[in-house]
C-alpha cells in the first residue's frame, strides 16, 4: 500500500482502546507524548462485552465493564490523548516513520507503535449466544466463575483452555459437565487426566451446543445439545441437503438419523475453544509472531517486540493470563518502554542506522 508521506508524524500511535490501549493512553499522555489512539472494530474492547468486573483493583463493590472503560477514556483524554475512530488494516513498518493503512483509506505514521489489539475469544456459533453472553454465557472462568457458586455449568472445547477452565469452575459450580464434539479430548495429557480424574468435572462426549436459552434478565435458563455417535453432530445437521432455518431442524434431525436432541438445564456456559490475537496487519512485517499468532515480546520484563520502537501490551502478547488487570500493566509498561525507546538516537533514524547501532 502506498503512504500518505503528508501525514503529521506523532510520538507514537497506540492501537486498540482495551483496557491495554486506554492504560498505555494514560502513560503516554502523561508523559506529553499526546498518543493518537485508534479505536479498531470494537472501541472499549472485551471489557464491554461484561457487564460485572469484580476482580481489578479499587472497585470493592465490583464496576461495570462499560463504566471502567468509559473511566479510562475519560482519564487518558484528560491528559490529552486523542482518540479517533480506525482499524488498522495493513503496515509499512520496514522504515521510519512507521506508516499505519488504515481500512477507511487514511494513512498514520508514528516514530514508536504500541499494539493493544487483544485477542478474540472464539464462540461456537450456537443460537442465542450473541444475546447472552456476558449475562450467563461466558470466555472466562477466571473472570466469571464466581458468579455461578452453586450452579450447573457446561464448558465447551477439549483442549487444554477448556480443561483449565473446568477445573477452575469446581470451586464454585455444583457440577461442571464438558461437552466435546468428538469421543477424546484434544487436551495435553496431564491436563486430561487432571480433569477425567476430577470427581466434580463429567463429561458429555460427540456433543455439541445448539442453542441456549435464556433472556438478559434471567441468565442462561439452559441450552439444548446434539449428540451424534461419531462425534461432530453439527456438521451432520449442515450437511443436511434441506433448509437451513430453525424450523427445518427437526426434519433434519429425522434425516440425518443417530442425532439425538437433548435440553439441559444449567445456569452458565463457558467457551474453552481458544482465542484469535488480532495480528493479522502485522504478518509479513519484523514483528515476529508465535505459532498462536500472538506478538512475541523479547525476553525479561518488557514490551519490546523483535522491531524496535514498536511494543505490545494486553492479551495480544498474552495467552496465558489474559486479565484486565495484567493488560492495564502491560499497557502503561509498553508506554513507558516508548517512552524511553523514543528518547534513544535510533528513534528518530532509519531501521538500518538502528540496525547500525545495534551491530556495535
Ligand atoms: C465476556 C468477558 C468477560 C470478561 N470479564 C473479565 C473480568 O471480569 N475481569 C478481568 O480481569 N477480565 C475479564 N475479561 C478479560 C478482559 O476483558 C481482557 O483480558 C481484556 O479486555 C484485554 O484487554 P486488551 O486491551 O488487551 O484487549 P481488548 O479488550 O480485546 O481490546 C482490543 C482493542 O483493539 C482494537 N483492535 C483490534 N484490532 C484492531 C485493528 N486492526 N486496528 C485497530 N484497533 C484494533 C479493538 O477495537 C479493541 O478496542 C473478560 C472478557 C470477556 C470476553
Amino acid at each position: 500500500m502506498n503512504g500518505d508521506s503528508n501525514a503529521p508524524v506523532r510520538d507514537v500511535v497506540i492501537v486498540g482502546t482495551g483496557v491495554a490501549g486506554l492504560s498505555a493512553a494514560v502513560y503516554a499522555a502523561r508523559a506529553d507524548l499526546e498518543p493518537l489512539v485508534l479505536e479498531g472494530p470494537e472501541p472499549g474492547g472485551q471489557l464491554t462485552l461484561t457487564t460485572d468486573v469484580e476482580n481489578f483493583l479499587g472497585f470493592p463493590e465490583g464496576v461495570g465493564g462499560m463504566e471502567l472503560i468509559q473511566r479510562g477514556k475519560e482519564q487518558a483524554s484528560r491528559f490529552g490523548a486523542e482518540f479517533v475512530h480506525g482499524t488498522v488494516a495493513d503496515a509499512t513498518l520496514d522504515d521510519r516513520p512507521f506508516e499505519l493503512h488504515l481500512s477507511n483509506g487514511e494513512t498514520r505514521r508514528t516514530r514508536a507503535l504500541i499494539v493493544a489489539t487483544g485477542a478474540s475469544a472464539r464462540w461456537v456459533g450456537a443460537e442465542g449466544e450473541a444475546d447472552l453472553m456476558g449475562y450467563g454465557v461466558s470466555t472466562c472462568a477466571t473472570c466469571d466463575g464466581a458468579f455461578h457458586r452453586g450452579d450447573d455449568v457446561l464448558v465447551i472445547g477439549g483442549g487444554d483452555s477448556a480443561m483449565e477452565e473446568a477445573l477452575f469452575l469446581t470451586k464454585f459450580a455444583d457440577s461442571v459437565t464438558v461437552v466435546h464434539r468428538r469421543d477424546e479430548l484434544r487436551a495435553s495429557e496431564v491436563m486430561a487426566k487432571r480433569a477425567r480424574g476430577h470427581d466434580g468435572v463429567s463429561f458429555r462426549w460427540n456433543s455439541e451446543l445448539l442453542e441456549i436459552h435464556g433472556s438478559k434478565d434471567e441468565g442462561v435458563t439452559g441450552v439444548t445439545l446434539i449428540s451424534h455417535p461419531d462425534g461432530y453432530p453439527r456438521q451432520k445437521l449442515e450437511a443436511s441437503p434441506t433448509g437451513d432455518g430453525p424450523a427445518d431442524r427437526a426434519a433434519k434431525t429425522r434425516e440425518t438419523g443417530g442425532i439425538e436432541r437433548e435440553f439441559l438445564d444449567v445456569g452458565g456456559i463457558f467457551y474453552g475453544v481458544g482465542h484469535v490475537p488480532n495480528t493479522d496487519f502485522l504478518e509479513g512485517t519484523a514483528v515476529e509472531l508465535a505459532d498462536t499468532g500472538h506478538i512475541e515480546t523479547q525476553a525479561g520484563m518488557t514490551t519490546e517486540t523483535t522491531l524496535d520502537g514498536v511494543f505490545a501490551a494486553g492479551d495480544v502478547m498474552d495467552p496465558d493470563y489474559r486479565q484486565a488487570i495484567t493488560s492495564a500493566g502491560t499497557g502503561s509498561m509498553a508506554a513507558l518502554d516508548a517512552e524511553d525507546w523514543l528518547e534513544q538516537p535510533a528513534a528518530s533514524g532509519s531501521i538500518a542506522a538502528s540496525e547500525a547501532i545495534a551491530d556495535d
